[in-house]
């Protein structure tokens, strides 16, 4: 007899509410893929093994929701639901993003300018914790829903979701303005946002900075007439398109994904950049999950190092942040990081807004009505200065600004002013009753391991 995506679920689920019961110690998570930066360990060996926790269980077309474990990818999600005309809510840009990893560490996409951040479109979720696997959603356990947004895995893991979708139709349109002055780029964007609340004729918001003087605002709008479709999956490179096209048209998948078969820009490192080696490499290794497993791979073993160095290759810091900074002094972020951090590398400029102002998460903090620019920079950068130079100038400037910033990446804050983004209080009283033994890391350790001496 084949079961249910529902049974099947529910016999997983039980499966390891047993194993659950024989450990005493740590409780890590093993998976597949991961989007963490900086150094820290993957739990890929031991660990409470989740992996077959990736099945979408339900799209429910009428209340426009999808029910899905917590280890399905994007990639999978967008695709089925496209069958349904419907998109998540909020879809992250890297294919091998899981639903219960973007919820654990902050979704922001180009439609959050509308919608807000991807934990703002989970209605209910089932989570692992050091008391077992519980259910919680804004009336049952909601101690525990408002907490788990940004916890990274330090207050359990997130096995099922169920979160909103969109109507979509096949194609997105892209429209882009360029502008040389980043206070008008800035004021450009708070306008559209404005003007495309809570409805509006745009679906997608987000831009690109490659400089003082030239940046671009990038629309999006869903179409089931493009006047052409192009695709960036081969040899063309989509963020280049954005210097050279003011119109396009993508598929709804591709436009989600655009960054994805670049990794941004981070394929030059493997030389994606060069047209004939470009021609050469399968399409199906062009994904951010493949370069991320060789990155991981040489980081270990550091084979290509001393070629790299015979050919005179510079010392790099990775620089891989996003923060969320209030719109009025987002243009002054800019400035600093053009000159203090990098001026010849991209920067993603979207803006960002709660989808309920009111809605309280300990570990992410209540915008109100502000309207937030996400400023993401995702590169390495040629450095003669001590390692993590850049990540501290960075993070010294999130905190002079009041901004905020997601963890993904390499922490350089001292506990008092990491603390100091969220409400800590709250957290640690969730976390003392849903972990009472400590089985799962603390936050500002798990963040700053092995980057803070
Ligand atoms: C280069 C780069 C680009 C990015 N771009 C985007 C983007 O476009 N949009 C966006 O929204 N985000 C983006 N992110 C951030 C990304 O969404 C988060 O890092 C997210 O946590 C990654 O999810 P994952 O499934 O890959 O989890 P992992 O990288 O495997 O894990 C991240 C953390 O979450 C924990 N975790 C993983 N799964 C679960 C679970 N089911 N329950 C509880 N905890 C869990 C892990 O323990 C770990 O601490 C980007 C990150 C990077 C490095």
């Amino acid at each position: 007899m084949t079961l249910t995506p529902k049974h099947a679920y529910f016999a997983k689920k039980n499966s390891v509410s047993k194993e659950l019961k024989n450990v005493e110690g740590q409780i890590s998570i093993k998976k597949k893929t991961s989007n963490l930066f900086g150094n820290r360990v993957l739990h890929t060996r031991d660990g409470l093994d989740l992996r077959s926790f990736n099945s979408i269980i339900f799209i429910d077309e009428k209340k426009l929701t999808a029910e899905v474990e917590g280890l399905v990818t994007y990639e999978e999600l967008v695709k089925a639901t496209l069958q349904k005309g419907l998109v998540p809510t909020i879809a992250p840009e890297l294919k091998s993003i899981t639903v219960g990893g973007a919820y654990a560490g902050v979704g922001i996409e180009s439609s959050t300018f509308r919608y807000g951040f991807m934990h703002e479109t989970v209605l209910e979720t089932d989570i692992i914790t050091g008391k077992g696997i519980i259910t919680c959603n804004a009336n049952e356990n909601k101690d525990l829903f408002f907490a788990f947004p940004n916890s990274y895995g330090t207050l359990g893991y997130a096995i099922r979701l169920v979160i909103k979708l969109i109507p979509a139709k096949k194609y997105v349109k892209i429209e882009r303005e360029r502008f040389d002055d980043i206070d008008e780029y800035t004021s450009r964007m708070g306008k559209l946002t404005k003007q495309n609340q809570p409805k509006g004729p745009l679906d997608y918001i987000d831009g690109l900075i490659f400089g003082e003087h030239e940046m671009y605002v990038i629309k999006g709008t869903f179409t089931d007439t493009p006047k052409f479709v192009s695709s960036y999956t081969g040899m063309d490179i989509y963020y280049k398109s954005v210097r050279t096209k003011t119109v396009d048209y993508l598929t709804t998948f591709e436009y989600i994904f655009r960054y994805d078969t670049d990794w941004f820009w981070n394929s030059k490192a493997f030389g994606l950049e060069n047209k004939f080696l470009r021609a050469l490499v399968p399409k199906s290794l062009m994904r951010s999950d493949v370069y991320y497993k060789i990155m991981r791979f040489e980081n270990k073993h550091k084979i290509f190092n001393p070629i790299k160095h015979f050919f005179g290759a510079k010392k790099t810091e990775q620089v891989s942040q996003d923060a969320e900074v209030v719109i009025e002094k987002a243009p002054e972020f800019v400035r600093f990081f053009l000159k203090e951090i990098c001026d010849d590398i991209p920067l993603v400029y979207a803006p960002a807004k709660a989808y309920n102002p009111k809605a309280k998460f300990a570990l992410w903090p209540n915008f109100g009505d502000e309207i937030r620019m996400n400023i993401g920079f995702y590169a390495p950068i040629p450095t003669t200065h001590p390692s993590g130079y850049f990540n501290r100038l960075y993070d010294k400037k999130v905190i002079s600004l009041s901004a905020f910033k997601m963890l993904y990446s390499d922490v350089y804050m001292t506990s008092k002013e990491f603390c100091s983004m969220f409400d800590k209080k709250t957290y640690d009283e969730v976390k003392k009753k849903y972990d009472p033994k400590k089985q799962f890391r603390d936050l500002y350790e798990k963040c700053t391991s092995r980057q803070i001496k």
